[in-house]
C-alpha cells in the first residue's frame, strides 16, 4: 500500500485557520507532498499520521525534505496522533519531528506491555498526560489486565525526547484539547 493523503478542510480556531492532513499507509518513494504546499493557504498545519503504519528508508528523506520545505515557508506544524511508526522513525531521527519553534509535537502512540501478565497494547500519550510531570519523568500506564504498570516495547531512553517535545508543546495552552480532539 502506498501513500494515502485526505485534506480535510480548513478549519478556525481562536481567529487561525489550520489545514489538517491526514496521512495513512507507507511513506515510501513514491510520496509526493507537493499537494499540501499547494493547498496550503495558511501558516498552519495539522499533520495526523494515526494511520501511517511503514516507513521506509526513500520515504525517510522524502518527509524530512517536506520539513525542510515547510520550515522555509514557516509554515508550523501540529502533531497529531502520531503513529507508532513515526515516532519510532523520531527515535532514530531526532530530527523526523522538527525540533524548530513553530513545531508542535501533541500526541503519538507507543507499545507498551506488561512483565507481570505479558499483556501488550499500543497507548496514546497527549501533552496533557505530561501537564504536571516532575521534570525527567514519564507518564505511567497501568495495565488493565493486572493493574501492573506497563513498560516500553523499545528501549525508553530513545522515546525520551519525544516526551519532552511534548512538554514543550504545553506553551500552546487553550489550544491544545481543540486540536487533540480532531
Ligand atoms: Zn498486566
Amino acid at each position: 500500500m502506498t501513500l494515502n493523503h485526505k485534506i480535510v478542510s480548513e478549519f478556525s480556531l481562536e481567529d487561525t485557520s489550520f489545514l489538517i492532513v491526514k496521512f495513512s499507509g507507507t511513506l515510501d518513494e513514491k510520496i509526493d507532498l507537493s499537494f499540501v504546499l499547494e493547498q496550503i493557504a495558511t501558516k498552519h498545519l495539522i499533520i495526523d499520521t494515526r494511520g501511517l503504519d511503514k516507513i521506509n528508508s526513500l520515504g525517510v528523506s522524502a518527509w524530512l525534505d517536506f520539513m525542510d520545505v515547510l520550515n522555509e515557508k514557516q509554515i508550523s506544524i501540529y502533531f497529531v496522533h502520531c503513529s507508532y511508526e513515526l515516532i519510532l522513525q523520531k527515535g532514530i531521527i531526532d530530527n523526523f519531528i522538527p525540533k524548530s519553534s513553530n513545531s508542535f509535537l501533541l500526541s503519538f502512540h507507543l507499545a507498551l506491555c506488561c512483565d507481570d501478565c505479558q499483556a501488550n497494547k499500543i497507548h496514546e500519550f497527549t501533552a496533557l498526560d505530561v501537564k504536571n510531570l516532575p521534570p525527567n519523568s514519564i507518564p505511567e500506564v497501568m495495565c488493565g489486565q493486572c493493574g501492573s504498570f506497563m513498560e516500553c516495547d523499545e528501549i525508553e531512553s530513545q522515546f525520551y525526547n519525544a516526551f519532552i517535545d511534548l512538554k514543550r508543546s504545553l506553551v500552546l495552552g487553550g489550544l491544545i484539547e481543540p486540536l487533540l480532539a480532531i
